[in-house]
């Protein structure tokens, strides 16, 4: 296991051909963690002027300590407060959608990413501030990600709920004109994160962080897949240390529900590793496969209908064991299988394929177009790949076979966490699902499970029997 704090600021060797570096200087996931950050803030920084930015939430939950224990250490801090969301830290904060299951939804009324809240901050912005603090989850910490690499101030994340990867990330997914789109921010010089103030977060957004932890099982394989079949880039030692990460969260997920600080700090952990991982490899590899794609594709999906999002990692999380499926369906196979599907296998044209993207993206075709025809092989290509694969089949096979969690027992992790584990938490029904694992590939370009089935002509097939 990678010691968190032992990771910050260093250059890491590695066989893999790359030079690694984890660009931020400072992770801390502890007990009391804030009651350290004047120290880490002095030696970080060279002025002593803070902007705090949080929601009258967060700014409970943890901003008014960070506030006090900054101002008691001679610092100067202003507070920029965004927009209340209804969600409460430490309250019973919303109706669970069965008993044990936090909700999957996110407050509908919750702060956005997008330039009204940039604008806010901006706008609390003095010109001597030397350093900012995120005190927030996900959307605190991707608008002052996106203000800090504008303005040039650094910042220190401090996470209020153990809910997103995003922590150490540097990508910000930005809502302008009411679409998504994903703009480069900038990583924190520090994450402070405190274990007392992340056990009290809303218990819908602890089983949405494991849910994205969850996801990294099979986002995992999926790299190896790619890894084994066309030789795609593979840093063992990140690989390794996302591996390590998500069986320390799976080991206890009880613990989760309960707020044990042990099984909250390791989701935090997780979830502050996963993005040192993407970090490390320049992508998010490490943590989005197939699962993520499905994911993405619910959201565009609710959105085009107006309806009320579930939390991104309650989306990643229910996607996962349906993901495994489809691989524990495909390692069941062996070489004959797989080679007379290959021998059998007709290639797809592209104007069929422009139909089916057409029927299942509706208004955003083009743009899903524009993004996934550049993987499109001609006919003959198409036939040759299906003989790849099937040349690689046992290759693929030793290698993942024994990875591929049973589909019931991640449900039964997810469950246990408290956390939504099958469609029908986020409504989605068996005909959405079916369209889903057709069409997800379709979002990114990224190597998956779903690409493969296509490639050797079975994912329809493995989609029917999937949802059964
Ligand atoms: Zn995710
Ligand atoms: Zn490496």
């Amino acid at each position: 296991m990678y010691d968190i704090s032992d990771l910050a600021g260093r250059s890491i060797e590695c066989d893999c051909g790359h030079g690694h570096e984890v660009l931020i200087k400072h992770i801390e996931v502890e007990s009391g963690a804030i009651d350290n950050l004047p120290d880490v803030c002095r030696k970080l920084f060279t002025g002593g002027n803070a902007l705090l930015i949080a929601d009258d939430n967060t700014y409970k939950a943890a901003g008014a300590k960070v506030y006090k224990t900054l101002t008691n250490h001679g610092f100067d801090a202003d507070i920029c407060m965004l927009k209340r969301p209804s969600v409460e830290y430490g309250a019973d904060e919303m109706p669970a959608s069965q008993p044990g299951i936090a909700s999957p939804w996110e407050p509908a009324d919750a702060i956005a990413t997008d330039e009204r809240s940039i604008v806010r901050i901006m706008v609390a912005l003095k010109p001597d501030i030397s350093f900012l603090l995120a005190v927030g989850s996900g959307t605190i910490n991707d608008l002052v990600r996106f203000v800090s690499s504008r303005t040039g101030i650094p910042y220190v994340s401090i996470p209020t709920a153990p809910s997103v990867d995003g922590y150490a990330s540097t990508v910000v997914p930005l809502l302008m004109d009411g679409f998504k789109r994903t703009v480069p921010g900038t990583y924190p010089a520090a994450i402070i994160a405190d274990t007392d103030v992340l056990c009290n977060a809303p218990s819908s957004m602890i089983a949405a962080g494991f849910g994205d932890m969850v996801g990294k099982l099979t986002a995992l394989l999926d790299w190896k897949l790619s890894h084994i079949l066309d030789g795609e880039y593979l840093c063992q030692t990140s690989f390794d240390m996302m591996n390590s990460a998500v069986q320390k969260c799976l080991s206890d997920p009880s613990g989760i529900r309960q707020r044990k600080p042990d099984a909250i700090k390791a989701l935090m952990e997780g979830l502050i590793l996963s993005g040192v991982a993407m970090m490390l490899v320049g992508n998010s590899r490490p943590a989005s496969g197939s699962e993520h794609h499905m994911a993405h594709y619910w959201e565009m999906k609710f959105s085009q209908k107006g309806l009320e999002q579930p939390y991104h990692g309650a989306k990643v999380g229910i996607a996962t064991p349906v993901i495994a499926s489809v691989y524990k369906k495909l390692m069941d196979m062996d070489e004959a299988q797989i080679k007379a599907m290959a021998d059998a296998y007709t290639p797809i044209s592209p104007s069929v394929r422009r139909q089916r993207i057409a029927d299942a993206f509706g208004p955003l075709t083009d743009e899903v177009i524009a993004e996934s025809s550049s993987v499109w092989l001609s006919e003959d290509a198409q036939k040759q790949r299906a003989q790849h694969i099937a040349a690689r089949w046992p290759a693929i096979r030793d290698a993942l076979r024994s990875s591929v969690l049973d589909p019931e027992e991640i449900k039964h992790l997810l469950a246990s966490a408290g956390a939504a584990y099958s469609a029908e938490y986020i409504n989605v029904d068996a005909g959405l699902l079916h369209q889903t694992l057709l069409n997800a590939m379709y979002i990114r370009t990224r190597y998956t499970i779903l690409r493969l089935a296509d490639d050797i002509g079975c994912l329809e097939g493995l989609a029917g029997e999937v949802i059964g």
